[in-house]
């Protein structure tokens, strides 16, 4: 189930050095993975060199076969995978088989999609030019993801780059390791040929240092923190790569007086909860219209209080544990701050240090202000401070605040009112009565620090494809 060695040029290899991996619901070790550096990192980019002369040359419909191929194999195997994946990252078997699901949209996505790079023939200025516009796959591609979303993160850039032509090196989390492994073995038994899917475990920086310099990587695909995705960008200068970055957030949810107050509950609910407040899109800032405040923070508050914090692989379980120690310290850091600057515990508030694994109550303080910690650093936890307006445009532009754009969240029936303020925020994602925005068919990425570039939807294989213009004389 625990697959202990990584995959290049179609060998399972180890390394004499490895890394524990634990799950954090019960700081146990669950197996070990290969400390892989600098020399595999460049084994693999040879593979993925050598394996795009042919890969790039079959055709779409053929690559979209096998796609679907590994798409069907990850189907057979959602119940293992969903377990492999709640027991090295902690969220509910529940939310683990739909990451599954929502990894394998990206697939059958994106194997329909590569059939649709279309070029252009454009008008030429003279009577014996004709002009054309193609797009061929970039090469090698690096991708490097995050634990939060073990699956959805590699599938989200696998389906398009494998769709258009391209071959990968793959660096998984050293959190969450496990559900790539598997991922990349159903790849292979899907008929993937060997060096088209290459993945490299163990340290970051050795590994992601020689992808950035070797110029037969062409692009560079990063989901992960905002610090590391400035690492990577100036890096990737160095051979003026291609880059993609999918980097933090830190949502704002506003509820007008005009919202449907029982939707907005429950999806303020799901939007800040799930995966334990550990996504990039969750809500992490609740601003409430003054008169109807109170409504929704009693409502909102009893629903946060009924959901079940344990062991994921408990059916039962809402939310899981985080997914370390020092993520525990920092929504404990920013409860404390928050009590310190005038907030009040409305459920929640503490860490559950009575027994093993990194659970922390999901947690409602009210009287948040601006200068609470948890109103302008990252959460990446069960923490949702509330806060009031009375004025819809200085809401707005407290929500604005921020250096992130990822995705934002609005509460409104009155269509003007949910124009206004669609249209005002800075943000590439906006959940409009709707608390999961996420879909394969939809572009996903952000403003400002967030990042570069969108995946998923057409525009999300455009990344992988460079357009090359021909200008033919008769
Ligand atoms: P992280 O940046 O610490 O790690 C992400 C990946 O980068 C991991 O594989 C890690 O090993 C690697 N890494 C770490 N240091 C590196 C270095 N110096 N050079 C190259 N690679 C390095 O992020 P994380 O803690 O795994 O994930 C949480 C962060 O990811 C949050 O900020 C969250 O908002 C963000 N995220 C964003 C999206 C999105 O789509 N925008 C989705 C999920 C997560």
């Amino acid at each position: 189930m625990f697959l202990n060695k990584m995959l290049i040029n179609g060998e399972w290899i180890s390394t004499e050095k490895t890394m524990d991996v634990t799950n954090p619901a019960t700081e146990e070790k669950i197996g070990s993975i290969p400390n892989g550096g600098a020399k595999e990192a460049q084994m693999a980019v040879d593979a993925a060199s050598e394996a795009f002369t042919t890969w790039s040359k079959r055709t779409a419909e053929d690559r979209g076969r096998l796609l679907m191929k590994w798409f069907q194999l990850i189907e057979e195997n959602i119940d293992e995978l969903a377990e492999i994946m709640t027991t090295e990252q902690g969220k509910s078997l529940k939310e683990a088989r739909g990451e599954i699901a929502y990894s394998n949209s990206f697939i059958s996505w994106f194997a329909e999609e590569g059939k649709r790079i279309y070029g252009e023939t454009i008008p030429a200025s003279s009577p014996n030019k004709r002009l054309f516009v193609q797009k061929q796959p970039i090469g090698v591609v690096a991708a490097i993801t995050p634990w939060n979303f073990p699956a959805a993160m590699i599938t989200r850039k696998l389906a398009p780059a494998l769709a258009a032509g391209c071959t990968v090196v793959l660096k998984p989390s050293e959190e969450t390791p496990f559900t790539a492994l598997r991922l990349a073995q159903l790849a292979e038994e899907a008929g993937i040929p060997k060096g088209v899917v290459n993945v490299v475990t163990g340290e970051a920086a050795p590994i992601s240092e020689v992808w950035q310099n070797d110029g037969r990587v062409r692009k560079l695909t990063f989901t992960g923190s905002t610090r590391v995705g400035k690492i990577l960008m100036s890096g990737a200068s160095e051979t003026v790569k291609k880059l993609s970055l999918e980097l933090g957030g830190h949502a704002p949810l506003i509820i007008t007086k005009r919202a449907d107050m029982e939707k907005a509950v429950e999806q303020a609910v799901a939007s800040k909860f799930r995966n334990g407040g550990q996504t990039c899109v969750c809500t992490n800032r609740i601003f409430v219209e003054e008169s109807v405040a109170e409504e929704f923070t009693t409502k909102f508050t009893a629903k946060v209080a009924e959901l079940r914090v344990g062991n994921g692989l408990d059916e039962s379980t809402d939310i899981g544990p985080l997914i370390n120690k020092s993520a525990v310290d920092k929504v404990k850091a920013q409860i404390e701050d928050a009590v310190q600057k005038g907030g009040e515990i409305l459920t929640g508030g503490h860490a559950l240090t009575d027994q093993k694994g990194f659970f922390i109550e999901p947690t409602v303080i009210k009287n948040a202000t601006d200068d609470m910690l948890c109103m302008y650093e990252e959460t990446f936890g069960p923490l949702a401070p509330i806060t009031t307006f009375t004025d819809v445009d200085d809401a707005i532009r407290r929500a604005n605040n921020s250096p992130y754009g990822l995705a934002a969240y609005v509460f409104t029936e009155d269509i003007k009112e949910a124009i206004h303020i669609v249209e005002a925020l800075e943000y590439g994602i906006i959940g409009l009565n709707d608390g999961g925005p996420s879909a394969a068919q939809a572009p996903f990425g952000g403003f400002k620090e967030s990042g570069l570039g969108r995946e998923g939807s057409r525009h999300g294989i455009e990344d992988f494809l460079e357009m090359k213009y021909i200008s033919l004389g008769l």
